[in-house]
């Protein structure tokens, strides 16, 4: 008879293993299995992103992500502290670099007070004064960013996650889920895994993941690829600490950004643009299946409907290198062609409603036996703490131990 353990985590992100992490720590007896597919942690999202610890000034007030990203944010500072992990408080601006982007510059500050961001409006000289090779004509600045390495950051939960004796699993793949009882079994190729409460944080296939477990989830993830390009050595002095356009407000990931990294490098980007895999983190990356599915797919007839302009603009900027370099000029007018070179991608598992809009909040589904988390965009990484402490709140309603729910909600809310 196999064992029944109380948790099995799918995904080896930063999402998955604060989940664990907070489950362990809320009820130390608790039996905890992760599961990733690949040979290391952190191996998609959360090790090819920005690495930029958001403050929580974009998301709308009263938001899942606003009231995660601030508390979320400091606690991903201390925790980087505390487990050696690369950490600067840099602060960032957010730069206007025409006149008719000031009234959504004067948004984006009332939202971030509203969020508890500490925002302060910059003019010409100041601008100058801080970045001398960026144009703008108005900025705000923002305290509280920071940059960390989230790759590192799932190292570091890894180790801890040892400690506080979980099974942690990599290279283990779920290829199958199914229900016997009173648990789910999720088969690897190793073993089976019956658990009591199945938690789905497997990013770009949490969707699958969520059909394999005989769930109908509320959205489908479509991949969209953020590329980076990164400055040659010689002009890396070109921005001291980050610095990023203004957002369209429904549209917020949109916007390269120039992005000081701890390593010394300077990154450029992300675009966003359709990946053709889950995993396509090359436009050759072509999984014809998926393709198929996404073509048949209403959804993608909506999205494209609504988003086009937008999308075009991408694909143009992403395949035609003069486009790409006149947007990343707006910003930083010094900057020539020859200054960049293309530098790796990362792929969004961005979660799409039926009728082709981009979920903008955090998606968690809930069924009896498990939790699906659908939608886990950026500022998650950031969140990822304070979302795992979310998660294992409800993993406690699962098993019935609503005491321990209440009381971990109310840790992490605290
Ligand atoms: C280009 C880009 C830039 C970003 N910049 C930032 C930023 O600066 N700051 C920020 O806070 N956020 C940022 N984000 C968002 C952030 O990276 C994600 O929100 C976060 O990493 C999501 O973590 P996750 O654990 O949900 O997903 P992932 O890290 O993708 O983890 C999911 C894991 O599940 C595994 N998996 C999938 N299927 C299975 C299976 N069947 N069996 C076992 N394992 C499986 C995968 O291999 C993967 O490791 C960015 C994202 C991108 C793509």
């Amino acid at each position: 008879m196999p064992q029944t353990v109380d948790v099995v985590i799918v995904g080896g992100g930063v999402l998955g293993l604060a989940t664990a992490r907070a489950v362990l720590r809320a009820q130390p007896r608790a039996s905890v299995t992760v599961l990733e597919k690949e040979d290391r942690w952190g191996a998609h999202q959360s090790g090819h992103n920005s690495n930029v610890i958001h403050s929580g000034l974009y998301y709308r007030p009263g938001s899942l992500k606003a009231r995660l990203a601030r508390a979320g944010g400091e606690a991903m500072i201390r925790y980087c502290e505390q487990h050696g992990v690369p950490v600067e408080r840099t602060g960032k601006i957010v730069v206007a670099t025409a006149e008719n982007q000031l009234p959504r510059l004067e948004l984006l500050a009332e939202r971030g007070r509203a969020n508890g961001v500490t925002v302060r409006r910059l003019g010409r000289g100041e601008i100058a004064e801080r970045e001398p090779h960026v144009a703008g004509v108005a900025a705000l600045s923002v305290a509280e960013t920071a940059m960390t390495d989230f790759g590192q950051v799932c190292r570091a939960l890894a180790t801890e996650l040892t400690e506080l004796g979980a099974t942690l699993r990599t290279g283990a793949p779920a290829l199958g889920i199914g229900v016997t009882g009173e648990t789910t079994v999720v088969s690897t190729p190793g073993e089976e895994i019956h658990a009591r409460v199945l938690v789905n944080c497997a990013g770009l296939h949490s969707d699958e993941i969520a059909r394999a477990a005989g769930d109908r989830p509320t959205v489908r993830i479509m991949p969209f690829r953020g590329e980076y390009t990164e400055i040659r050595p010689g002009r890396r002095d070109v921005v001291s600490n980050p610095v990023y356009p203004v957002p369209d407000p429904d549209l917020p990931f949109l916007g390269v950004h120039v992005t000081p990294m701890l390593d010394g490098g300077v990154h450029v980007g992300p675009n966003a643009v359709p990946a053709f895999a889950r995993e396509g983190y090359r436009w050759r990356d072509v999984d014809r299946r998926l393709l198929a599915r996404l073509l048949r797919d209403p959804a993608l007839r909506g999205l494209t409907r609504r988003y086009w302009r937008y999308g075009v603009a991408e694909m143009s900027r992403s395949l035609f290198w003069p486009l790409y370099v006149r947007e990343v000029r707006k910003l930083v007018p010094s900057l020539e062609g020859r200054d960049l070179r293309r530098h790796g991608s990362g792929v969004r598992a961005q979660a799409v409603t039926d009728t082709g809009e981009l979920v903008d909040d955090f998606v968690i589904d809930h069924t009896p036996r498990a939790i699906h988390v659908l939608n886990a965009p950026s500022p998650a990484a950031t969140s990822s703490l304070h979302i795992g402490a979310h998660i294992a709140a409800d993993v406690f309603s699962h098993l019935g131990d609503e005491d321990l729910a209440r009381a971990v909600r109310d840790s992490a809310a605290a």
